[in-house]
């Protein structure tokens, strides 16, 4: 449990969360090979790691970037569409053209205009998910760049070419990517704000399935801002390049596993 303390100690004094939900956290990717009933554990287990996440995190300003395209996240609490999310910045979107400042002229200008507080973001627009949602709906052949809700059309077919719908994921064989743009944009924007901060990155579970989502672009994250540190929770790959050396912790364990552990009571400081 040492582990887990430690993090919380990090996430106490960090400015900023960065995470990333790899395929550690799909249930189809899961090879407990149990058969249904492992798969129902597994189900419950994810229930207790989000719920853990949202715990470890509900003080704090974050972003989760997640491969998982079950969707599971949404009906957690983390993808309240209420609550708001803690900003570490009180900036707004418009005022982004200040960051390039130095930091005396910025306080010379905070001065003289007050940066307003940011409208506030409620904690599902902090979760982008790039691989794509299986509950919503897109045409199979790609015919339209339109994604509809789930029971949006009863009839399940497209009303521009009568093809069969298909989950709006990477699986499609067109994959509609409008889906999760505009959470991209806004994931960037964030991303773009913890340069130069104090920033936790916790990447959970993601290997080398797709690496370029999620584990390539966090060791980036983390070599370029000297004031972050990496978690990398991997039950397979958990290694850490030589660059990021004591700036970076790799954990071999399940990831979904070990972060429910985090708000275990025997673990609570
Ligand atoms: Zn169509």
């Amino acid at each position: 449990m040492t582990e887990q303390k430690n993090l919380r100690e990090q996430l106490a004094g960090c400015e900023k969360v960065l995470i990333g939900l790899g395929e550690e956290w799909k249930l189809k990717g899961d090879a407990s090979g149990k058969g249904p009933a492992g798969a129902k554990e597994r189900e419950a287990l994810l229930d207790r790691a989000y719920q853990a996440l949202y715990e470890l995190v509900k003080e704090k300003d974050y972003f989760i970037i997640t491969m998982a395209t079950d969707a599971r996240i949404y009906r957690t609490p983390l993808g309240s569409e209420k609550e708001p999310v803690r900003s570490a910045d009180g900036m707004s979107g418009e005022e982004l053209c200040w960051e390039g400042m130095g930091e005396e002229l910025r306080e010379r200008m905070d001065r003289l205009f007050p940066p307003k507080p940011a409208p506030a973001e409620s904690r599902w627009q902090r979760i982008v998910a790039p691989c794509g949602n299986e509950t919503w709906r897109q045409c199979s052949l790609a015919c339209t760049k339109d994604i509809w809700e789930p029971g949006e059309l009863p009839e399940d077919r497209c009303p521009h070419c009568g093809a069969p719908l298909t989950g709006n994921t990477m699986e499609a064989q067109v994959y509609i990517e409008e889906g999760y743009l505009p959470q991209w944009e806004r994931y960037t924007h964030w991303l773009a704000r913890t340069l130069n901060r104090k920033t936790v990155i916790l990447e959970l579970g993601a290997g080398f399935g797709n690496p370029e989502v999620i584990r390539f672009p966090f060791e980036k994250t983390a070599y370029f801002n000297q004031k972050a540190f990496l978690y990398r929770v991997n039950a397979r790959f958990p290694q850490i390049t030589e660059e990021l050396h004591g700036r970076a912790k790799g954990i071999q364990a399940d990831s979904v596993e070990w972060l429910s552990y985090c708000s275990h009571p025997m673990s609570v400081s």
